[in-house]
Formats: C-alpha cells, structure tokens, sequence
C-alpha cells in the first residue's frame, strides 16, 4: 500500500530532535510520498537539504505563504520565479490567501497570490491553494484565472459542500487532513458527496493532527488516522483509499 502525504512541512523545527526517525516511522507504515510546501525564502535551504536526504520519497513546491506576504513580498516573488528555474519543484505553494490572522495585508496578498498562479501556468505546475477565512476573495482571483492551465489543490479544505463543489470547478482537488477527524470538522458531514477521484490526503505536519493526538505535533505517519476515517465515510477499505488519493496526487503533480 502506499500513502502520499500531499502536503507535510518535514523541514520544520518542530521535527529537529527526531526528523529522521519521525519519517522513517511513516515510510514503514507505507507513507511514501511527501509533498513539501515552501513558507518562505528564510526556508529554501533546510527544503533542498530535505531533499538530499530523502532523494526517493520527497517533491518539494515553490511559493510564498499568505501569512508571509509582507512589505518585502516582491523580493519573496523574485526568489520563487529564481527558484523555480534552478530546481525541479511540484507545484506553486503553498499560496492564497488568510484572513485569520492579518486582514491589513489583503491586497498584497492576492496580489501575490495572482502572480503565482501566473508563474505556475508558465512552468505548467499546479498550485496549492491556502485558504483561512477568505473563500470569496480566492474565488474571486481564480475565476479570473480559470483556463485549462489552472489546476492544483485546496489544501487543508475546511469549506461547505457548495465551496467544494465550486473549487471542484475550477480544477482544483480538495486537500483532507486531520480536521475530518474533529467532532466539530463538519467536512465529514458532506464529504461522501464529493466523489473520491477529487480528493488527496494530506496531514499538514506539525499542525492539525488527527483524533487521537489533536492539539499535539502532528507528523506524517498520523495520515493513517485520515486513511482509516476516509476509509469508513466512504465506506471503502483503506487500501482502496490510499491507492486512489495516491492516483490522484499523481494526476495533479505528474509525479
Ligand atoms: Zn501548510
């Protein structure tokens, strides 16, 4: 069986004391393929030692982070186009926009959300969309972007069935994490709805873990936590689950 985990922060420090050991658990468990989001330029270089080290199982993205866009977000933009030309990335992200935590820097962020999105059609690459609390202005920006060469994932999705559907619409596979495991999720209220072929797992590590460890470090082994949920809303074994979000994720990264 192999489980991709479509969107993992493995770089993070949350992970410096046991980085290692903490993937060789998931890898034993059958968690393959990690897909590794980029924050920042201040994370470029622990995401390409991350590489190195694990040549086999992980595909870095490129991108900035909405929470990220700040007053210097040309130069962050400048080092993503840079990037990109220099190594081979998966995708644009993570990108989009959150209104969670900082609502002053809305029209830089879509701005900068615009710009890779533009930059992930000229490298042909999907994008992988973060969204806090602003449904309305992503879908404003990409029904101004959608054309065949728009594709990618919501991450972390956490909308209604309608903003599915509506995401759906605009190529975009829908991200499932550990929120679909949380008494008061709600996804997993509509999410049989959606057909499977539109959906990747994804843990988001070290945020968001899964029941049983909500509110602890998350890690990518926690995925099957997500598998075995997924496996009984859909009423599906798990094996069928993990082989078709890993078909999926291939659909989307060519990889
Ligand atoms: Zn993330």
């Amino acid at each position: 069986m192999i489980i991709t985990d479509t969107h993992t922060h493995l770089y993070s420090e949350a992970f410096n004391e046991d980085r290692n050991e903490m993937i060789g658990k998931a890898i034993k468990l059958g968690v393959s393929r990690f897909f590794i989001p980029a924050i920042d330029s201040t994370y470029t270089q622990s995401m390409l030692q991350l590489k190195e080290d694990f040549p086999e199982q992980v595909y870095l993205m490129m991108g900035l982070h909405p929470t990220h866009v700040k007053e210097n977000y040309a130069d962050e933009l400048k080092h993503v186009e840079h990037m990109l030309t220099q190594h081979q990335f998966y995708a644009v992200g993570e990108t989009g926009i959150d209104l969670y935590w900082d609502k002053s820097t809305l029209g830089i962020q879509k701005k900068a959300f615009k710009h890779q999105i533009q930059l992930a059609k000229k490298h042909k690459l999907p994008i992988v969309i973060h969204c806090r609390d602003a449904f309305d202005d992503i879908f404003d920006v990409l029904e101004g972007e959608k054309d065949d060469s728009l594709f990618g994932i919501f991450h972390c999705f956490t909308g209604t069935l309608e903003q599915a559907q509506q995401a759906i619409s605009y190529n975009m596979k829908l991200g499932i994490g550990g929120v679909i495991t949380f008494k008061n999720g709600k996804i997993d209220q509509f999410i049989n709805q959606i057909d499977l072929k539109h959906i990747v797992m994804e843990t988001d590590a070290p945020y968001l873990a899964p029941v049983p460890y909500r509110g602890k470090r998350n890690e990518s082994a926690y995925i099957v936590n997500v598998l075995e949920k997924l496996s009984s809303i859909y009423n599906r074994p798990v094996e069928d689950i993990a082989e078709i979000t890993t078909q999926n994720s291939k659909d989307v990264f060519k990889v």
